[in-house]
């Protein structure tokens, strides 16, 4: 299987990005619904499309409004949508409002157990992660491989959900920031790069790969990348298109 990065920036898109969607084709798995979320369409196989909310700030969400077309002429009829109940109630209260989006594309609503099976035979874990209105990060534990998904947070060692991370083959973490704008971050209560790679060495993670890049950096280095691998060598940054590989049988 692979993951195919749709969108790897946060709060809005740019030239290059778009803002949050992670896919898994072969199992139909979405993490996240930002306004990458157009190109699920391109890659959907099969019949079904399940889509896991890490919070319910535009930037993740707002693709949920495009299902119309990213499901036109494709197998699947509805797609189930996963987040916090609360969250769920948010946006079909007030992205759906019927003077913001007036028709409810097929959509089914799941608020998301504690741990839930996952197509592949993978069982998909949350925990809670610090940020303004909250968010939640996904663990996806396969029999012979795992990864998670941490975004929309200030990445710290000493915090709780480092140990849910333990050893996980792939880190997906956000990095909006580099260290120079630590108090951008703060106020927004998003990462910068020294504590995210930090996090990657305490957990023994296999490979990080550095997500939700500040739209506002369209340098060739938003996060600093030379510095993040003197932390934790295994260190990419994330791209739209971006294809990782997931060994699973
Ligand atoms: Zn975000
Ligand atoms: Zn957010």
């Amino acid at each position: 299987m692979k993951l195919i990065a749709l969108g790897t920036t946060g709060y809005h898109p740019n030239d290059q990005r778009q803002t949050a969607c992670y896919m898994i084709p072969e199992i139909g798995l979405v993490l996240d619904a930002g306004t990458g979320a157009y190109r699920i369409r391109k890659h959907l196989q099969g019949d079904s499309l399940d889509i896991y909310l890490s919070h319910a700030h535009l930037d993740h969400v707002m693709g949920i409004t495009f299902l119309f077309d990213v499901l036109y002429e494709r197998d699947v009829s509805v797609a189930r949508v996963h987040g916090v109940a609360e969250k769920l109630a948010a946006i079909q209260d007030h992205l759906f409002a019927s003077d913001l989006f007036p028709i409810l594309p097929p959509i089914e609503w799941h608020p998301l157990d504690a741990s839930q099976k996952v197509g592949g035979r993978g069982e998909l874990t949350t925990f809670p992660l610090e940020h303004p209105g909250g968010s939640v990060g996904f663990r996806i534990d396969w029999p012979d491989y795992s990864m998670a998904y941490v975004t929309d947070t200030m990445a710290d060692v000493g915090a709780d959900y480092v140990a849910k991370l333990s050893g996980v083959d792939l880190l997906l973490h956000e990095c909006y920031f580099r260290d120079e704008y630590r108090d951008f971050a703060v106020r927004s209560g998003h990462s910068w790069t020294t504590p995210v790679c930090e996090v990657a060495r305490a957990a023994k993670v296999g490979r990080l790969v550095l997500i939700h890049i500040n739209p506002l950096d369209e340098s060739d280095d938003p996060v600093d990348l030379s510095k993040a691998r003197e932390i934790f060598p295994a260190t990419d940054v994330a791209f739209d298109g971006m294809e990782i590989d997931l060994p699973i049988a």
